[in-house]
């Protein structure tokens, strides 16, 4: 169902370009418009360029074949030291409160001291975990930290044989390296940092208050500001350390969970699943749409045939994306074009499980009340 070829030129270096109506219009010369949402990103420029240096060497000594296993080098030591300090903190901060509320005298002096105390450990209280809406996670659950993969049905339908191998090659690999009891760790770490420094900044409307000089000051505006300005400063500080503690560790453990789905489900089918993750919400619209508007394509039939009909041009306009990104998007992650790169770069010999085409039917149709259901309640909800 190709439209009719059009083609333009590019504004800014002539290129003759491709123009296909139903996907953005880029430049694959200049990279013109090549991401026509920027993010609004207010990271400092030295420290992009730091973490873009981060990223390059660990390219580079992967590529060259000097990395085997995740080793625990002083990075991972001290990210994991400083989460179980950030998780330990509000415990101490309360055993401490109820202590000094039973040993210390003078009483009053006692509950002053107290207080200060029992509010530190409630600001730094462990929140909940949610399941965010990545499209694809692994963590453990309960208190057997009992190992589970979520992988969106949209984006499981759009997967070919192999490249369903080489996605839970991948998440398992994360399970054999050890990645998840550290990431549980941090990443609880992260959750309380991100709620506290939520908590102590300044909110749009406060700026823009101050912009506008329609802000007096009173006591009360004063003293919130001067917290923001401390805890805040703190806890920011603190989040940026512990995330370029993690870039180098957490990216490796990626690169590695990688190539792992390479020797597991071939170079080329690991390489591929990757790129297809990128057409995530490209599944998800599609599943959604023949939701809204029912045809005689069943919706996960219409989920297949609608990533498959994703011209190589696009999926490479979002590789360049994920290059303009770098890690803005998501630190733990390096940029999907360098994982494909080195993927293919040190490509394994042959694959070790190969699914065929009835196996994947197979895990179709056990899969199919389960996704009846899960059609079902998203319906519901639209
Ligand atoms: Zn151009
Ligand atoms: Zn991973």
């Amino acid at each position: 169902m190709q439209s009719a070829e059009e083609v333009t030129r590019c504004p800014d270096c002539g290129h003759q370009i491709r123009v296909d109506r139903r996907y953005v219009t880029w430049c694959e010369k200049c990279d013109w418009n090549v991401d026509p949402t920027p993010l609004l990103d207010l990271t400092p420029a030295w420290r992009l360029r730091v973490e873009q240096r981060l990223v390059d060497s660990l390219y580079r000594e992967l590529e060259r074949g000097a990395i085997h296993r995740p080793s625990w080098d002083a990075a991972r030591i001290t990210a994991n030291l400083l989460s179980v300090l950030i998780l330990l903190l509000p415990l101490i901060a309360f055993l401490t409160g109820i202590g000094l509320l039973i040993f210390y005298r003078p009483l009053w002096f006692s509950i002053i001291l107290a207080l200060l105390a029992l509010t530190i450990a409630f600001v730094f209280r462990p929140r909940a975990g949610h399941i965010d809406e990545a499209n694809i996670w692994y963590s453990q659950v309960g208190w057997r930290f009992r190992p589970v993969i979520g992988i969106g049905l949209p984006l499981w339908i759009g997967l070919r044989p192999q490249e369903r191998v080489a996605i839970l090659a991948h998440e398992f690999g994360h399970g054999r390296h050890g990645d998840l009891r550290s990431g549980w760790l941090i990443g609880n770490a992260h959750s309380v940092l991100e709620g506290l420094s939520a908590t102590f900044s300044e909110s749009p409307l406060d700026a823009a208050r101050r912009e506008w000089g329609a802000e007096e000051l009173s006591g009360g505006t004063l003293f919130s500001r001067m917290v923001n300005a401390t805890v805040g400063t703190v806890v920011r500080g603190l989040s940026a350390v512990l995330n370029r503690l993690e870039l180098r560790s957490g990216q490796r453990n990626e690169y590695l969970a990688d190539r792992r789905a390479g020797e597991v489900a071939g170079s080329e089918a690991a390489a591929h699943a990757l790129e297809r993750t990128l057409l995530a919400d490209t599944s998800y619209d599609a599943m959604v749409r023949a939701l809204r508007f029912p045809s005689e394509l069943a919706p996960l039939d219409a989920v297949r045939r609608a990533v498959t009909e994703v011209p190589a041009r696009e999926i490479e306009r979002r590789l360049r994306v994920s290059r303009v990104h770098g890690t803005r998007t998501d630190a733990t992650h390096p940029p999907t074009y360098l994982r494909t790169k080195l993927i293919r770069t040190r490509p394994a010999t042959s694959a070790r499980v190969v699914m065929g085409i009835d196996q994947a039917r197979n895990i179709d149709r056990e899969l199919a009340s389960a996704a009846e259901q899960v059609l079902k309640e998203v319906k519901a909800e639209l």
